[in-house]
């Protein structure tokens, strides 16, 4: 494997007492997706400024190809673009103004700027928009127009914190679409999001956050599949419910009964391995109540509840 685009190494970060981040540690190859998930206060936002080089670790290394960041702050913040959550629309400020002053500061001048103006707005499709003022542009035009921003020197890391937040399903399909050109275009992208589904059909690679750790990372496959030994099942009963909870209920088996809004009943095998499960399975099928029976596959959403449940 070729040298990674970013290199982490136990970093931390207190603030006060609270230590925000914890000494995590991780790679990132040029051209990989990434998503960053994690429960509110997990320590996501703390460890994308850190990488943004808009805040500095209490200790641990950030190489970003090959430089220090520490030493070398200008030279990596020129490589990466961050998009933050949420965004303070200034009063009286177009949005060719807006754009115009983050190109003048990224220090463009003359016919580049006014290129590289124009290739972000039209490229975050807002290029019609450009005499709007921006607090008068709806959530999805926003999001665009900090896209644009993020943009601006064409970084080749992108680090984006809840990037859809807020979106109506269409405008969240459109920013889809905008990030997948962008991985086409090669770059390496970081999103943190809570929105697990949105962050799978993104990201190859995800990272599970809690308290500062990283407690898990891999493909959602891998992660999915690391979780495997827990058999959950979707049983439709043959007769009434309740009989079937009854049942249930006294099974050393079986437990966890959930009522589905279908009529299902999502249950969990208490025992492990192959055999046993398939012994148990024979139990529940001989009671006659089961008329229909299927592997729930569990999503990311609940594999990583699960993951913080078995931490606990
Ligand atoms: P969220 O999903 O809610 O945005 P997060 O995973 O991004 O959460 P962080 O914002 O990184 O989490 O916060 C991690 C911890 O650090 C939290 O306990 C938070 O209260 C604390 N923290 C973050 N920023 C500061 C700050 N500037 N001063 C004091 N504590 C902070």
């Amino acid at each position: 494997m070729s040298e990674p685009l970013l290199k982490v190494t136990d970093l931390v970060r207190y603030y006060g007492t609270v230590k925000a981040v914890d000494g995590i540690s991780f790679e990132l190859q040029a051209g990989q997706s990434v998503g960053l998930i994690g429960a509110n206060g997990a320590g996501k936002t703390t460890t994308m400024r850190l990488l943004t080089t808009l805040d500095l670790p209490d200790s641990g290394e950030i190489i970003f190809d090959g430089m220090d960041a520490a030493s070398w702050p200008e030279k990596v913040r020129s490589r990466v673009g961050w998009m933050p959550d949420g965004f303070d629309p200034i009063d009286h400020t177009t949005v060719f103004d807006y754009i115009d002053f983050f190109a003048r500061a990224y220090g463009l001048t003359g016919e580049k700027r006014e290129n590289e103006v124009e290739r972000v707005l039209e490229f975050c499709g807002i290029a019609q928009l450009h005499e709007r003022f921006i607090n008068k542009l709806s959530k999805g035009q926003t999001q665009r127009l900090s896209l644009a921003r993020t943009l601006i020197g064409n970084p080749d890391f992108l680090i984006m914190d809840e990037p859809a937040a807020g979106l109506d399903p269409q405008a969240r399909i459109e920013f889809k679409q905008l990030v997948r050109t962008l991985q086409n275009q090669g770059k390496t992208l970081l999103i943190s999001s809570h929105i697990l589904s949105e962050l799978a059909e993104m990201c190859d690679t995800m990272i599970f956050m809690d308290s500062g750790h990283i407690i898990r990372r891999g493909s959602q496959e891998e992660l999915i599949e690391s979780e495997k030994n827990v058999s959950v099942y979707d049983i439709r009963p043959v007769g009434d419910t309740d009989s079937l909870l009854a049942w249930l209920a006294m099974s050393k088996e079986w437990q966890e009964a959930t009522l589905l809004p279908d009529g299902l009943v999502r249950v969990r095998c208490l025992v492990e391995g192959a055999e046993a499960t398939a012994l148990a399975l024979r139990g529940l099928i001989a009671e006659n109540m089961v008329l229909e029976l299927s592997r729930h596959r569990r999503n990311l959403e609940e594999t990583f509840v699960n993951i913080l449940q078995e931490k606990k």
